[in-house]
C-alpha cells in the first residue's frame, strides 16, 4: 500500500511492533528535507480529509490540483498518489526550506518514513488471514539512523501520529485486498469511478448520497452523523464500497425496495 522512491532500499524482512531502531531527524541534519523531493506517496482517504482541510480547500480542488491517479496493474485499483513540483527539482509542493509546511496534517506515508507499512490478507471470505507487518527503508542519503534516539515501530507509531490514521485506513486497505483474495474481475470505469468518489473526493461524495435516491433505499441510522461529521461520512464511504463491490452486506436496504 506504500510507495516510495527508494523502493530499492527496503529492507526485505518483516518486521513487528516490538522490533527496535535508532532514529532522528531534525532541522540540523545534514540531509534536512532531501526525502520530500521525487517521492511516489499513495494518498489514503484519511490523508486527504486531513489534507484538505489544512489547506481550507474542497477535495475536488485538492485532487485536482496536487495529485495524479495511479490504477493498480492487476486489479486496475484507483489510487491517488500526491504530485511532486514540475521543475527540475521534483519537490514535494508542500516543502519549505524550514520543512513540511503542512506537517501536522502530512500524510500517513510521511509519518511512518523511515518505515513502511503493509498488510497482506489471504483465505476464503470465512476464513479471512489478515497479517499487518512494518519494514525499515535504508537510503544511504537518510542520515537519521546514525543518531542515537531509540525506539521500538510501536512507539515510533505513536509518536507519528500514525497509529490513529492507520485505525480509520484499516477498513479502506483492506477493500483492494479483499478482491484480490476473492479473485475478483479487473473493474469497469463505472465502479473505478465509484470507489475514487468514495475513497478520496469526499464532497462530491456527500453531494452523492444526500442528493441522490441512496437516502430513500437504505435503512441507517446514520443520516444526521454522516452530514455533519466528516470521519463519519467516509467510513460511511468504506461500507458503500464493501456493499456495491460485493465484499460484504454492510447495507440494509428498505424492505420496499427487496421485493
Ligand atoms: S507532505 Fe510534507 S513530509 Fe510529506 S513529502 Fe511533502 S513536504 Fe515532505
Ligand atoms: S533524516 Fe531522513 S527523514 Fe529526516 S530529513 Fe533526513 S532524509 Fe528525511
Amino acid at each position: 500500500m506504500t510507495m516510495f522512491s527508494g523502493i530499492q532500499f527496503v529492507e526485505p524482512v518483516e518486521r513487528t511492533l516490538d522490533s527496535k531502531f535508532k532514529f532522528r531527524c531534525h532541522k540540523d541534519i545534514g540531509c534536512f528535507n532531501k526525502c520530500c523531493t521525487r517521492v511516489d506517496i499513495i494518498l489514503t482517504p484519511y490523508d486527504i480529509l486531513r489534507m484538505k482541510k489544512s489547506l481550507r480547500i474542497s477535495s475536488e480542488e485538492f485532487l485536482e490540483k496536487y495529485t495524479y491517479t495511479h490504477f493498480d496493474e492487476k486489479s486496475s485499483h484507483p489510487y491517488a498518489m500526491l504530485k511532486m513540483m514540475d521543475d527540475n527539482e521534483g519537490k514535494c509542493p508542500f516543502v519549505t526550506p524550514s520543512g513540511c509546511s503542512i506537517y501536522e496534517d502530512r500524510p500517513a506515508t510521511c509519518r511512518y518514513y523511515p518505515l513502511g507499512q503493509g498488510i497482506m490478507i489471504s483465505g476464503k471470505e470465512t476464513e479471512l488471514v489478515k497479517k499487518e507487518f512494518f519494514f525499515f527503508i535504508r537510503e544511504p542519503g537518510c542520515l537519521g539512523y546514525n543518531e542515537e534516539k531509540e525506539w521500538t515501530i510501536g512507539t515510533w507509531r505513536v509518536d507519528q501520529g500514525v497509529d490513529f490514521y492507520d485505525d480509520i485506513n484499516r477498513e479502506w486497505k483492506e477493500i483492494q485486498l479483499r478482491r484480490d483474495a476473492q479473485g475478483q474481475d479487473r473493474l469497469d470505469p463505472k465502479s473505478q469511478a465509484l470507489i475514487y468518489m468514495a475513497s478520496y473526493d469526499l464532497d462530491r461524495f456527500r453531494r452523492f448520497v444526500f442528493e441522490s435516491r441512496l437516502l430513500d433505499i437504505i435503512d441507517t441510522e446514520e443520516v444526521e452523523k454522516i452530514g455533519t461529521d466528516e470521519i463519519a461520512l467516509m467510513k460511511f464511504g468504506f461500507k458503500y464500497l464493501k456493499y456495491v463491490l460485493m465484499l460484504e452486506n454492510t447495507l440494509k436496504v428498505k424492505e420496499e425496495y427487496t421485493k
